[in-house]
């Protein structure tokens, strides 16, 4: 049974903007603590079967994990760490929700059926469902806030790496074609950029 809380098993695009979310919330003084990250089938019908086969209060509606699914890496949850005091203060989950949804993330506390206060995910602004996450239909990679907006075009992207980094024309193109990512290039101009 896979339950965890480690922000390293998110996706990394989706791990990196829960970083910056501790890291603002710390910064106004809300002490917030990452409960869970991913899960597997097995921990899912666990958390299904309380307050219907098992002892407890309903907790969720799905029967297999979506956004918290080990295969996606989307979600997690969060709750005030302050011992005994864990769920008790709406406002601040409002408060680090507020925080949250400023780095593009969704807040299960809008969720008008099924009320999830400690939940945040990415699903690209409402876009995904978690039935599409169930098919394995995922989100973009989740935009990091502060990063450049105006997109750099491949030619200038190419003539910094060639300047910059002195990369041969050869490297260059095999770069442009490798498979991870259609804008690896542009990445690295950026990268390179942003560091002169
Ligand atoms: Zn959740």
């Amino acid at each position: 049974m896979l339950n965890s809380r480690d922000i390293n098993l998110l996706r990394s695009d989706v791990g990196k903007n829960c970083r910056i979310f501790l890291d603002n919330c710390q910064k106004v003084g809300l002490p917030v603590l990452i409960t869970q990250t991913v899960r597997d089938n097995e921990y899912q019908a666990y958390l299904y079967a309380q307050g219907r086969t098992r002892p407890g209060k309903i907790v969720t509606n799905q029967k297999t994990p979506t956004f918290h699914s080990n295969k996606a890496g989307l979600a997690f949850d969060f709750c005030k760490n302050v011992k005994g005091h864990e769920y008790d203060d709406p406002a601040f989950f409002k408060k680090c929700a507020d925080i949250a949804k400023r780095l593009g993330f969704s807040w299960g506390g809008d969720w008008k059926t099924f009320k999830d206060n400690p939940h945040i995910q990415w699903d690209d602004n409402g876009k995904y469902t978690s039935s599409m996450i169930l098919q394995g239909k995922y989100p973009r990679s989740m935009p990091t806030r502060g990063q450049v907006t105006q997109k750099m075009t491949k030619d200038t992207a190419k003539s910094i790496l060639k300047k910059e980094a002195k990369l041969s024309d050869a490297t260059i193109t095999y770069l442009d074609s490798y498979r991870y990512g259609d804008d690896l290039i542009v990445k690295l101009a950026n990268a390179i950029a942003s560091k002169s």
